[in-house]
């Protein structure tokens, strides 16, 4: 039953002021309806459609405390957000009561209690010692040595302070003061007549706006208005006051005013209330405010709805306080709210009540302690992981709604710093750019720049014209630009995947060497002597000698090492033996490298990549759409950058708005979805979060720039060194560090993708730097092989040109033109060796006589060792061919006679 009619109460209110209307109560007790004409007016102005404010309002009799009673419980029936005060002081003390208890602010804009601010209160009036300041710097200006306080009620004695402190004895600064209070009544003639006797010239006069003109007036009457005395008049509003009659007396009468009632704004304000007082007083006379007539009081009514209004706001309150004065507990957030407005509000003549901060220079109040007690609204959006909804079964409310990286680093700022804050939610996400047509910031920044917002934390990216506009702290993350895509497909089996294993370089140097060490070979075998040999080792003195490195036999050679398979022919000279050995130390390398990545490229999966960088992406061969977050840094990034490849990405996504996304979450959809082949250009600490969440999709390439996230606050905010110098502390302690990993890899479904990416790295072919060395080798080898056969054949030919006495040169002439012919594998034999004379090279043997000319003929008739081995096992190995080969060259050397 009780369950019931909670529900119902709740259904009934719901249906009363669950429409987001939002009440606003005040006590009007002026006997009038000026005031709370003015109030009307002022609700009417803040209110909008989206944001709808109503004025519930209660008149009542001055002075009745009971009536004042009734009238605040009716009032906060209303769900009231606050109420504004009763002017009358025993009315208003009770009513404060109640707020007090309750804890619904209490909006006041009299000064009346001045020096009675209850907590539940807040008076826009303006305060007594900044008051009394302003006079005695009034009267200093003045030069006044002697002069005469003159006030009405003993409330206005706070209003002097300053004044009396005029009289500085120390200092030497002898001012003669005489107080006067005036009497009850409105007859004040026999004080001011004392006065005159005392002889006193200057008046300091504080009053009540009534009594003002009653008192010139009877000053006048009693004679102290001629032009010896001057006056000067606290009372704020003096400027209400017609002044023509006191004009030709020739004193001098000095006033202030809080405002210009000429201004355009004000008279407006002063034509709405007189309609709307029209429309309250219905058939009744209406009262008016006339030109000049608006008071202080009526002013600081509109300033102080408008204030409190951006407070409500500011706060993203929803409900009201939802008290009663039977209910007997209090609002929960009036005190923030109350905390809220102290803190925010700045006053100045031209502007009135501004929300704005009061700025406390940094240089007054040391570090952390300048934020110490306070209260700040803190910007931030949703957008994970920096700021987000908490989930939660339960109902949460206030900054308990929220969690997030960001919200956990303000809460450590908070700590550490000392200070109160409430969270607001920029619900579009827009974190702010700069519209250059109208200089004006949208967005977070301008919500900063205005004051709505002391603070704006997010992935808030610090930039050169942001930075031009707001203050931020030292960045508290480091990120840069990059692009998020889907994940590489698996390639499909490649048939020609055997080339994989060498770079297209590789391939390329290896047939060079290829083709340069076989022709290298070929010149080789034709200045080394050795390799000429005879062809018919039964004719002693051959015409001709041949060579077996012809240029086919060059490359069957090569070609036949690199297949690991050899061939017919084996070098016989130093030279070729060298070269031959090199490159087949280099087919070793080469080929068991190329044999080890093959087996990796077999067994390792191969992905397509569609980009794999920035600039694949700008020459989108696929037909990849991309583009960025609407008004964001990345967007910002590509706009003012003189890179031609990113001025050409800007143009295409200018081009294209619609693949601008409003959040990175939308992005991050746009990427994943089959139906788009969409690449998104974001930050990568936030691709960080999402690629630890959704495994189908990878960041592509590296980093475009580096930059950093900071929060924002207003330019020159004292709170700026204190909060870098915290976010830099945190740094040092790692805390950010384990921050950062708990909200990206922890929280919220992080490491998801973790073993996802286990064992996937990727075989590469080798590129020439991972076998470039094996080259060097060949190529010094075959350098090194060069010389010896240069060598090799100029001893040979020095042997000859002395053994045949001819000159030396010419036949190295004769040599080099027949080596450069290179027309034929046959070479004429120019010079024989003398029978039993000199001695001979290794080819160049001569016989020493007829025995053993016989026993090498029988030798070469019968089989060498080899041959018999072979004719034994029948087997013939190419090996072995090589090495009968070698065998039988060598004897045949033995035989011959001849010399070239
Ligand atoms: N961090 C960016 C900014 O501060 C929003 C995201 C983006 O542009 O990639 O505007």
């Amino acid at each position: 039953m009780h369950c019931k009619s909670q529900w119902l109460v709740f259904i009934i209110s719901y249906l009363a002021y669950g429409n987001a209307q939002k009440n606003i109560g005040a006590i009007c007790d002026d006997g009038g309806f000026v005031l709370e004409a003015a109030f009307t007016v002022a609700i009417e102005s803040v209110s909008s459609e989206d944001d709808p404010y109503e004025a519930k309002v209660v008149r009542t009799t001055p002075g009745d405390v009971l009536e004042a009673h009734n009238a605040m419980c009716s009032v906060l029936e209303g769900n009231v957000f606050g109420v504004f005060a009763p002017t009358n002081e025993k009315a208003l003390k009770h009513v404060q009561s109640i707020s007090d208890f309750l804890e619904v602010p209490q909006i006041l804009v009299d000064q009346s209690v001045a020096h009675n601010r209850n907590w539940s209160a807040i008076n826009l009036y303006p305060n007594h010692v900044a008051y009394s300041q302003a006079f005695a710097e009034i009267i200093d200006n003045k030069g006044w040595e002697e002069f005469t306080i003159i006030y009405e009620g003993a409330e206005l004695l706070p209003f002097f302070d300053a004044i009396f402190a005029l009289q500085d004895l120390e200092a030497g600064n002898e001012v003669l003061m005489t107080v006067v209070q005036l009497p009850d009544g409105d007859d004040f003639r026999s004080h001011l007549q004392t006065i005159k006797k005392s002889g006193s010239l200057n008046y300091l006069v504080n009053c009540r706006r009534e009594t003002i003109e009653t008192f010139l007036l009877q000053a006048q009457q009693v004679g102290i208005m001629s032009d010896e005395h001057s006056y000067v008049i606290m009372n704020p509003d003096f400027q209400t006051i017609d002044l023509d009659p006191f004009k030709y007396g020739g004193s001098n009468i000095t006033g202030v005013r809080f405002f210009d009632p000429s201004v355009e704004a004000i008279q407006n304000y002063v034509k709405s209330i007189n309609a709307k007082v029209a429309e309250l007083s219905e058939d009744q006379i209406p009262e008016a405010v006339t030109e000049n007539g608006l008071t202080l009081s009526l002013a600081l009514m509109y300033d102080a709805v408008m204030l409190y209004v951006a407070a409500v706001k500011a706060m993203a309150l929803e409900d009201g306080s939802s008290v009663t004065c039977e209910s007997g507990r209090g609002w929960a957030f009036g005190s923030t709210l109350l905390n809220n407005l102290k803190t925010v509000a700045t006053w100045n003549i031209e502007e009135g009540y501004k929300e704005t901060r009061v700025i406390i220079p940094a240089a007054e109040v040391e570090g952390s302690e300048s934020m110490k007690g306070k209260h700040f609204i803190v910007l931030t959006a949703l957008s994970a992981p920096y700021g987000m909804l908490k989930e939660s079964p339960k109902k949460l409310e206030g900054n308990d709604r929220y969690e997030g990286f960001g919200i956990e680093l303000i809460e450590e700022l908070a700590k550490m710093n000392e200070f109160n804050y409430t969270f607001d939610i920029q619900a579009d996400g827009v974190y702010g750019s700069l519209d250059k047509k109208t200089g004006k910031w949208n967005g977070m920044m301008e919500k900063v720049m205005d004051g709505r917002a002391d603070f704006a934390i997010t992935d808030l990216t610090i930039t050169a014209a942001r930075q031009k506009a707001v203050d931020f702290t030292s960045p508290f993350m480091n990120l840069g630009i990059t692009i998020l895509y889907k994940k590489p497909t698996k390639q499909p089996p490649d048939l020609f995947s055997f080339i994989s294993p060498f770079s297209l370089e590789v391939w390329g140097w290896l047939a060079g060497a290829y083709v340069g060490v076989s022709l290298l070979l070929f010149l080789l075998g034709r200045i080394a002597p050795e390799e000429w040999q005879n062809p018919y080792p039964c004719i002693e003195e051959p015409e001709t000698l041949d060579n077996q490195f012809t240029m086919a036999n060059s490359f069957w050679f090569t070609l036949g090492s690199v297949l690991t398979q050899g061939s017919e022919i084996a070098p016989i000279a130093v030279s070729t033996r060298m070269a031959g050995s090199m490159w087949w130390f280099f087919t070793l390398i080469m080929v068991s490298s190329y044999t080890a990545n093959l087996a990796a490229f077999l067994t390792v999966e191969s992905k397509f990549y569609a980009i794999k960088s920035v600039q694949d992406l700008a020459n989108n061969p696929y037909d990849i759409t991309y583009g960025a977050k609407k008004g964001g840094a990345t967007l910002g990034f590509f706009k003012e950058s003189d890179n031609l490849l990113y001025q050409k990405m800007y143009q295409y996504m200018d081009e294209h708005p619609e693949y601008q996304t409003s959040t990175n979450d939308e992005g991050l959809a746009r990427a994943k979805s089959t139906e788009e082949n969409y690449a998104f250009l974001m930050e990568s600490t936030s691709i960080e979060y999402m690629v630890e969440r959704n495994c189908d999709v990878a960041q592509v390439g590296g980093l475009l720039d580096s930059k950093g996230y900071g929060i924002a606050m207003k330019k020159n905010s004292p709170f700026r060194q204190p909060m870098s110098e915290s976010i830099l502390q945190l740094q040092e302690e790692g805390k950010l560090t384990r921050m950062k990993d708990k909200w990206w890899k922890e929280k919220r479904g992080g490491g998801a993708c973790a073993d996802d990416d286990a064992g996937s790295a990727e075989a590469q072919p080798l590129v020439l730097a991972n076998v470039g060395g094996v080259f060097i080798v060949l190529a010094a080898g075959s350098g090194l092989a060069v010389i010896c056969a240069i060598f090799e054949m100029l001893v040979d030919l020095w042997v000859i040109s002395h053994r045949e006495n001819v000159s030396f040169i010419e036949e190295l002439k004769a040599e080099i033109k027949f080596i450069i012919s290179g027309s034929s594998d046959t070479k004429p034999v120019r010079h024989r060796e003398p029978t039993g004379s000199g001695s001979g090279g290794s080819k160049k043997s001569k016989i020493e006589d007829e025995e053993s000319h016989k026993e090498v003929e029988n030798n070469l008739n019968a089989p060498t060792p080899s041959e018999r081995s072979m004719s034994h096992h029948s087997r013939h190995t190419l090996h072995s061919r090589r090495q009968s080969n070698a065998v039988q060259m060598a004897r045949m050397r033995k035989f011959s006679k001849a010399t070239y």
